[in-house]
């Protein structure tokens, strides 16, 4: 019998079931979903999940030739508004959820662009992962663009957090980073001087107040450069008011709307 209390998922929606997950903070999870249908996804596009009637759109950060769909998801917890993620936060492996038969999005690589400025806050680096994935398993993707040769690809990641166990895919960057001269990892913290970041070593500061320095020590054509920003909405709305007056082509995907 339908619980009258419940949201009722409309449209069309098939399942998912939850392979695995790891807790990288108590408020950090990665989730690895296996579609009960055929998925194809494009890197950089968002998959739709939900339990007990309430879904959200998480981006995806497996390859789409991986087997399993990856996600990094942060926990919102219900005295801040959270719905879903402290429903998520409490799935066993093994649970089944739904999905949403179709991928959308299109905060994808723009091949067009030689240099790729990736930017993201935490969560946020999630797309450029799978972008970096497919791109270093498939030598035909992306479709060769006239002027821009595989060649010429060159990829940033700038990741910004408050705690630098919050990255999530910090070993994954470092070590494409240092096997592949055309990946460079940049990642900053931005409350350096808390007891949870003694460790911390690299750069420290807003990851947004950092971009414009980075693309000036880059030194780039503007023109044959795309930034893209993913995660916070007001890291996002900075980088785009930075690269406003600029040569710099930009892109965004808004994980939420600030006044939400
Ligand atoms: C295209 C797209 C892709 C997304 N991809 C991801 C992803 O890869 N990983 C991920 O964790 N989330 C992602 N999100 C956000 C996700 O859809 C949910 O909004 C989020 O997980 C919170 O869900 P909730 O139901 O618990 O809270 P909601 O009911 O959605 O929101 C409750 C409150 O929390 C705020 N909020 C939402 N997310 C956050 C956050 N991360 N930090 C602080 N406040 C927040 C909202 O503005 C709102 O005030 C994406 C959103 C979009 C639109």
């Amino acid at each position: 019998m339908a619980d009258a209390s419940r949201p009722m998922i409309k449209g069309r929606f098939t399942t998912c079931e939850l392979v695995k997950r790891e807790e990288l903070t108590s408020d950090l999870i990665k989730f690895w979903i296996k579609p009960a249908q055929d998925y194809t996804f494009k890197p950089g596009q968002y998959c739709t999940i939900g339990v007990d009637g309430i879904e959200r759109p998480y981006s995806i950060s497996s390859s789409p030739d991986e087997e399993n769909i990856e996600l990094f998801i942060e926990v919102v917890p219900v005295e801040h508004g959270g719905h879903l993620t402290p429903l998520l936060d409490h799935q066993k492996v093994g649970a089944e959820m739904t999905l949403r038969p179709r991928a959308k999005g299109i905060f994808v690589l723009q091949p067009q662009y030689k240099h790729h400025i990736f930017v993201g806050t935490v969560t946020g680096v999630v797309p450029y992962i799978s972008m970096l994935r497919k791109f270093l398993n498939d030598p035909a993707w992306p479709e060769p663009v006239d002027g821009v040769a595989r060649e010429d690809y060159t990829f940033h990641v700038l990741e910004g957090a408050s705690y630098d166990d919050e990255f999530g895919y910090d070993e994954e960057l470092n070590e494409l980073a240092a096997k592949h001269n055309f990946i460079k990892f940049y990642p900053s913290v931005s409350r350096p001087n808390e007891e949870r970041n003694a460790n911390w070593t690299g750069a420290k500061g807003r990851i947004n107040v950092l971009v414009d320095d980075y693309l000036e020590k880059l030194g780039v054509d503007p023109k044959e450069t795309c930034v893209y920003a993913c995660g916070h909405p007001q890291m996002i709305e900075d980088v785009g008011v930075r690269m406003e007056p600029t040569d710099y082509n930009f892109i965004e995907e808004r994980f939420w709307k600030e006044d939400e």
